[in-house]
């Protein structure tokens, strides 16, 4: 009989993303030889700030909120990474996430470390001007640690333009003079990019072309299921339609729908915008979004969230390419299934990277003060992806490794080498 103690410490373990990052992290620098004085360096953050934050509530009342920022590594230029606004979030939680951004940003060679933050909150609670006063105390408490050459915030999980533009501003009293590189993720008439809010699903279309190459299949003969429909599930499946794949398959978080023939996205999505469902959509069938992720089909792109595939699942999933849009939807554990079952994973933090990238190019225009067409930026991005989708590759095929372990392999790499260059001022 199963161990309930056991089996609750395996899924606790599984599903924490600290947990699961170190695991591949250790793989990867176990595989590389890493120095140990590297190893002692970059398994940990450079700094963890915890704030507490006073907000006067629309009652009149004081509500005190605990705000994180974690810096993981500055070793190829500032920290980049997103803050979030939730009930669940934890220092775990934002300390693998900063990591993730380390790797991240180097996997596609960008001159950036990684950083998360977060605030504890429930923002679905709060009114708009609540959330102002929130997100200027925030930033005025950290205030001496981010900047366009120390940490630059973008959104994550409940923040946006609107909390970016905040920021912005808040950071720009102190300094006394508008600093737009101080965020990126910002409305575009206040220094944000043309082509940011795509950048994602942009670049998780760029990636997924070039895998399909290697199955010697075409957009028109591939079959992509999608999970999750916002800003990169939804605006990946409108591309991915627009280039011509056939998206048999698409999910929110109340279930999914499915066409074995193909789904006309651009409607499926104008429903899901006037509905704020897909129930009652013709002509396909339903599917839950578990059962969404073991459809037949070629491209697997999970782009909800975290945890959706692993030791439970993963021996059931049938697509020949895995492109991992969301942050972490697959669990450490099932790495190996997957990997036996010939699956070709394009891990998260390759495949994800459109947005960090594009978010380079906002930090880079903002410090030019000259701003490109959309064009430039979606060719430039394009340039990005398809370049460290073949280092990755290559990566995988020199080192006989699957390409997750060589993304980490390829990112550790490159901070392991330029921290060693820099030298460690200990
Ligand atoms: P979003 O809030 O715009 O969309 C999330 C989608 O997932 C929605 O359709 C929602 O209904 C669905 N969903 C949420 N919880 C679900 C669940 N438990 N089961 C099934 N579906 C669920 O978020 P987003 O910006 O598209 O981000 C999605 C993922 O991609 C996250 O993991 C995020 O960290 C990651 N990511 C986003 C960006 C970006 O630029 N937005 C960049 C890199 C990574």
């Amino acid at each position: 009989m199963a161990n309930p103690m056991v089996d609750d410490a395996r899924e606790i373990k599984e599903e924490n993303p600290f947990e699961s990052m170190m695991a591949r992290f250790d793989r990867a620098a176990q595989l590389l030889d890493l120095d140990p004085d590297l190893y002692a360096v970059m398994r940990v953050p450079n700094r963890e700030l915890k704030v507490y934050i006073p907000v006067r509530m629309d009652s009149g009342r004081m509500e005190v909120f605990e705000g994180y920022r974690v810096q993981h590594n500055f070793a190829r230029g500032p920290a980049k990474g997103g803050i979030r606004y939730s009930p669940d979030v934890t220092i775990d939680e934002v300390k693998a996430l900063a990591a993730w951004m380390t790797w991240k940003c180097a996997v596609v060679n960008v001159p950036f470390g990684g950083a998360k933050g977060g605030v504890v909150c429930n923002p679905h609670e709060m009114s708009l001007s609540e959330l102002e006063r929130m997100t200027r105390r925030f930033a005025a408490e950290l205030i001496d640690f981010i900047g366009p050459e120390k940490d630059v915030p973008a959104p994550d999980m409940n923040t946006n333009e609107q909390t970016m533009a905040w920021i912005m501003d808040t950071y720009s009293m102190h300094a006394r003079h508008t600093v737009n590189a101080v965020v990126t993720g910002k409305p575009v008439a206040l220094g944000g990019s043309a082509g940011r809010r795509e950048a994602t699903g942009r670049g998780l279309l760029f990636v997924i072309n070039e895998a399909i190459k290697k199955f010697k299949m075409t957009p028109p003969t591939t079959r992509v299921v999608v999970q999750g429909s916002g800003n990169v599930g939804g605006i990946g499946a409108m591309l991915l339609h627009e280039a011509g794949y056939k998206v048999v398959a698409i999910s929110d978080i109340s279930g999914g729908i499915y066409n074995p023939n193909g789904i006309d996205i651009p409607e499926a999505m104008e429903h899901l915008k006037r509905t704020r469902s897909f129930e009652e959509f013709a002509g396909v069938e339903r599917v839950s979004n578990q059962d969404l992720l073991e459809l037949e089909c070629d491209v697997l792109a999970p782009c909800a969230t975290e945890n959706q595939i692993g030791s439970h699942n993963a021996d059931r999933i049938k697509c020949k390419v895995l492109a991992e849009g969301a942050n972490g939807p697959t669990t450490a554990a099932a790495d190996e299934i997957l990997h036996n079952k010939g699956i070709f994973v394009i891990p998260d933090i390759l495949a994800n990277a459109g947005g960090v990238t594009v978010s380079y190019f906002e930090w880079v225009q903002d410090r030019m003060g000259y701003f490109w067409k959309e064009e430039v930026v979606n060719e430039r991005l394009q340039d990005v992806m398809v370049a460290s989708f073949n280092d990755v590759s290559k990566y995988a095929e020199t080192h006989g490794v699957d390409t997750r372990t060589a993304a980490y392999m390829l990112a550790i790499d490159r901070v392991g080498y330029d921290t060693r260059m820099r030298g460690i001022y200990a």
